[in-house]
């Protein structure tokens, strides 16, 4: 191996970019890993929502960047054994570096395991992990990345493209959150609050999944994406939210939507939208927090029976259905290639 260092683009603060050259782990002092030389990563809003703030979870210097496509360059022995992977494989690793042994990994939730919680000091996980923590390489706008032994990754075709490469991790989240959190499938009625890399992601799976009705809702600015949501194939993309019930109103016979997906403001005016859109049954998805409280409509929530859950993340198989989709070929997903 010629290279002695990786340039890296690290986060120094808010909205404050520095490019260094890092060291290249050795592998005689980290055995724990091996070195993935990074072919491209993609872009998450959490990326950009990050990128601007100082505060948890890149409250300290990190290499951003968690949509990690690459291939393995180097490995110890102890890796290559453990992680099942040689030299020269093509890959996409998950953000998540989970313990492999508590309950939670377990039972399949690894994205769940406390060794990889977000932003918890001591905890690993690409695209947040300080740089301070040695080897320091855990994001993946870098020329290199430490693949570490916890990593979870899949095989990449030789023939799948690097840009839908990096958007396997988007797709899997589209279909675990509007197919299997939100249930959406054939016949169904699905509103997306959002019209980001991951909400356009909801409106691809929502439309493999057979839903009658997609509406997308955004912001004043967000044309563009709106325009590629009907593209995509959303019956109703646009800002207003009067026109947008009046539509799934007309569309469904007044039986109203049976999921909502709130991928962008997680206000309690957004659930109170959400939960006048939603059937009675139906479910609705909160993908984004803000910090502080968030006040919930309960009465209105309790008396249409509503199913309230979080949209945490990717489950291995939503990856690894996602993978295949994209193997297969017959996904837009270029369109979201910008
Ligand atoms: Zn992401
Ligand atoms: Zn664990």
């Amino acid at each position: 191996m010629s290279h002695k260092s990786a340039c890296a683009a690290v986060k120094m603060g808010a909205s404050t970019t520095e490019i260094q050259e890092l060291p290249l782990p050795d592998l005689q002092r980290h055995p724990e890993g091996g070195l993935l030389r990074v072919e491209a990563t993609g872009l998450c809003g959490a990326d950009v929502m990050w990128y601007s703030r100082a505060d948890e979870p890149t409250d300290q210097p990190a290499i951003l960047g968690h949509h990690i496509v690459g291939v393995v360059e180097e490995l110890s022995d102890r890796a290559a054994s453990r992680l099942s992977l040689a030299v020269g494989d093509r890959i996409l690793i998950e953000e998540y570096l989970p313990c492999g042994t508590c309950v939670l990994c377990r039972e399949g939730d690894y994205r769940f395991c406390p060794q990889t919680a977000l932003g918890d000091p001591g905890a690993l996980r690409y695209g947040s992990t300080p740089v301070a923590t040695e080897p320091g390489l855990w994001g993946g706008y870098s020329e290199y990345a430490f693949l570490h032994e916890r990593s979870v990754w899949h095989r990449l075709s030789p023939e799948t493209s690097t840009e839908q490469a990096t958007l396997i991790l988007p797709l899997s989240n589209g279909i675990q959150w509007v197919q299997w959190d939100g249930g959406i499938g054939y016949g169904d009625t699905v509103v997306i609050i959002g019209p980001g890399q991951h909400g356009l992601c909801g409106v691809i799976a929502a439309q493999a999944a057979g839903a009658a009705n997609i509406v997308v809702l955004g912001l004043p600015g967000d044309e563009g994406r709106l325009e590629l949501a009907r593209e995509l194939g959303a019956a109703f993309a646009g800002v207003d939210t009067a026109a947008a019930l009046e539509m799934i109103r007309d569309a469904t016979d007044g039986q109203l939507a049976d999921a909502v997906l709130d991928m962008a403001a997680g206000t309690t005016a957004t659930l109170e939208f959400g939960l006048d859109a939603l059937r009675t049954g139906g479910r609705l998805l909160a993908g984004v927090w803000p910090a502080g409280a968030t006040p919930i409509p309960l009465r209105k929530l309790a008396t249409k029976r509503i199913t309230l859950r979080p949209l945490r993340g990717h489950s291995y198989e939503a990856v690894d259905a996602a993978r295949r989709a994209v193997e297969r070929g017959n996904l837009p997903l270029d369109l979201l290639c910008t």
